[in-house]
Order: C-alpha cells, then structure tokens, then sequence
C-alpha cells in the first residue's frame, strides 16, 4: 500500500501528452493548444473611434463652446480622405479609423447641431487621445497571443479569429473505454432481482471522462470470468485509457488483478492508502494506461477524480494536471481513526464572505446518492482523529472543469 500523493506521482511521471493534430479553429473549444499563436495584424490595425462624434484637433476645443467645420462623414469600414486641420472637424461613428491630424474624438453628448449643416458646436474642451484606441494597443504583428498549454476557451476562440488563425495545433480528444464486471450487474433498462444491482459505475465514469471532452465507449459489463473480462478488454487496449469497475478487492471473485498481469499489462501499483477506493491499480500496455477501480460507486467515483484526471489532464497537454484545492473552514467537527487519508463528499458555500465547508451525511463507499448533495471532497490527513469546528481545512473542487 502506498500514500496517495506517492501515487498520484507514480501516474503522473508515467503519461505522456498525445502527438497533437491540427484541427479547424472552432473544434479546439475545450482543447489544449500545442503551439505559440502570433498576430498577423496590429489590434487595432488603425487609429481607432471608441465613440461616435467628431474627430478634431484637441488644441481647437481649449476654449469650448467652440464651433467648427465639419469636413467628412466616416463610417466603420470607410477610409477617411480628408485630413482634419485646425477649425475643422471629421464626423466619426464607433470603430472607424481617425482622420490624419485629428488628435482626439468628441462624443455625441458633448455636441450640439447648429442652424448650418457642415457646422458642429463642441461644448467642452478634450485632452489629446481622447477616445481614440491606438494603432497596435492590443496586439501587435509577431506577438505571441496565446501560449503553448492553454486552455482554449471562448474568448480564445475569438482571438484565433481576430488573427486569421483558422486552422491550429491542438492536443487531441482522448479515447476511453470502460469496462464494469460483476456477476450481480444488470443493464440500465432491467429490473434487478433481489440480489442483483443496476451497473451505474460505466455511466458515471463515461460522464466524467466526457465532461474532459474525452470520445468513451462504454464496453458492457463482463460477468466475474477471467475469459469474460479478457474479451472486453481486447477492444479497450485499443483505446488510450481503459478504465475497469470491480474485482480488484481481495474476494474469491475478484479477477481482475490477476488477469491483468496473465494480459501482459505492467502494474504500477495495486493498493493505496485512501478512503474511500483503496484498492486502485494503475498499469500500461504499450500506449494504453490502464486503471482498475473498485466496484464501490463512491470509490470509483473519487479515485476517477485522483488518479485518471490528472492523467488525462497531461495526456491532454495541460501544463497543470489536479483538480483545483482550496481551503475552507469546516462547520462542525469529524472524528475518525483512520489511517489512511480520507475523501469524504462535502459542500462549500460562501458565507460571509469566507469558504466555508460541512460534510454531506453518507453511509459509505456505496452511498453514491451522498455524492449528489455534494460539490467538493473534504481531505481528511492521514492519522487524524479530529478536525474541530471552525478549523481550515483542505476541499479538492469537483465542478470547476479547468
Ligand atoms: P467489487 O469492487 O467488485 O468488490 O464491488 C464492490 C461493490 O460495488 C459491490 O457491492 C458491487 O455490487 C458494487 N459494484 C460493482 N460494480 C458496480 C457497478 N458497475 N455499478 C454499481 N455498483 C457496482
Ligand atoms: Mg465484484
């Protein structure tokens, strides 16, 4: 048995982002860029209206109310041909490029029309620059805009169009395949008899990997035969992570551990110092990381969040692999006398300002319901016998995605 954070780092210097792909700019939303994107463009690529008004020279309206000569009429999108000189003025709508001697842009609501119709009467004095975006303020031409192992969002969507970029270097989605075992496990649409369980591990576990974008294919559910769990796994090996439910306990039926090894699969490690999910095996053949996970829905649940988010967050080409850990004061106390570190599902909430925390109530490994009530796990340090009311303590977030 080992400790977890010796576990996590085990998985974590065994998996090697996937060779990225080039991709159409919109496909990278949820994506990790795989190069440095430059401008080809200055932004803004002119001297641009943040208003609409009138373009003048500042030194004009110094002693405002002033009234000037209006020369041109420029939209967005429109050249402007005239060169503004002192007395005169260039009529300016949002996002059209300032004349040439024109210094700053007027408002609207600082102006007011005049009995003649080429003249303007400015009502207050401006400062040079004023509502006028400059040339390259944002980016410029050559700069990198957005780095190797960022998170493509939206807004980066955006950027990708703002500089032509319609084709990029990504991480790939990863392949998952999921594998349940059990005598007991019935599908979804049956009724169980008495001593039979609905199979929901596949299903919650295919939901995280999805929520990282991953492509999963649900495998079935092979009952506890050695030949049976062999011929799931057969497809699974083809898939960048395979993920079994079930069977790595100590049980008579518990096969799955021993049928990894007869499979060639080279074990990492097969027990770690955890609560709820210690028997978790991590292993690899060739490129496929392999991650057997007990049969308990809490266990699978949170081992999923330990140990193959983080893989996958790296074979994705993230430059930071955990889920997000902060503190938050616990509301009331929790006694335990374990030994090993302990996940416990809890919620947060912000009260007065402070992130403060209470365990959800649970029955156990098996209580996957408790989950529901629950945004974030509570880490209990191993060999602790309290943690007091009002105390800091460590919660791992769980719907943050990035
Ligand atoms: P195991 O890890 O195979 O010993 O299973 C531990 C417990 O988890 C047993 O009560 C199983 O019935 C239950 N279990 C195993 N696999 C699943 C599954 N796919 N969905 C829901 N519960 C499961
Ligand atoms: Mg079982």
């Amino acid at each position: 048995m080992i400790p977890v954070d010796e576990a996590k780092k085990i998985v974590i210097d065994n998996v090697h982002p996937l060779e990225p792909i080039q991709v159409h700019f919109q496909d990278a939303l949820g994506f990790c860029l795989a190069e440095d994107v430059r401008s080809d463009i200055d932004m803004p690529p002119f001297n641009r209206s943040a208003m609409d008004g009138y373009a003048v020279v500042a030194e004009d309206t110094k002693d405002a109310p002033v009234t000037l000569k209006i020369i041109e009429n420029i939209a967005a999108g429109d050249t402007p041909e005239k060169k503004v000189s002192c007395g005169c003025v260039s009529k300016i709508m949002t996002g059209a490029s300032v004349p040439e001697g024109a210094d700053a842009v007027v408002k609207f609501e600082d102006t007011e029309d005049t009995d003649e119709e080429d003249m303007v009467k400015i009502l207050r004095p401006v400062k040079s620059g004023s509502n006028i975006s400059k040339r390259g303020e944002d980016m410029q031409v050559g700069q990198i805009v957005l780095h190797t192992g960022k998170l493509i969002r939206p807004q980066e969507i955006g950027i990708l169009a703002t500089v032509g970029k319609s084709s990029v270097k990504m991480y790939p989605a990863l392949t998952v395949g999921i594998i349940s075992t059990g005598n007991e496990l019935v599908n979804v649409d049956e009724k169980p008899s008495p001593v039979q369980i609905r199979n929901s591990n596949s299903y919650s576990l295919a939901s995280q990997a999805r929520r990282m974008n991953s492509e999963v294919e649900i495998l079935g559910i092979a009952g506890d035969r050695k030949e049976e769990i062999v011929r799931l796994m057969a497809k699974g090996l083809r898939k960048d992570i395979l993920i079994l439910s079930g069977g790595v306990s100590m049980g008579e039926y518990d096969l799955v551990g021993d049928v990894l090894k007869e499979s060639g699969v080279h074990i990492y490690f097969e027990k770690v110092a955890l609560r709820p999910g210690k028997p978790v095996v991590f292993g690899k053949k060739n490129d496929t990381l392999i991650f057997a996970l007990p049969g308990n829905p809490v266990a699978s649940f949170v081992t999923f969040e330990l140990f193959i988010y983080p893989a996958m967050r790296k074979l994705m080409g993230f430059p930071s692999f955990n889920r997000t850990t902060v503190k938050a004061v616990l509301e009331g106390d929790i006694l335990t006398k374990r030994k090993r570190r302990e996940f416990r599902p809890a919620f947060f909430k912000w009260k007065e300002n402070v992130l403060s925390v209470s365990p959800v109530e649970w029955h156990g490994s098996a209580d996957l319901l408790a989950t529901t009530k629950a945004n974030c796990l509570l880490i209990i340090p191993e060999e602790t016998e309290k943690l007091s009311n009002g105390q800091l303590v460590d919660i791992i977030l769980l719907d943050n995605n990035y």
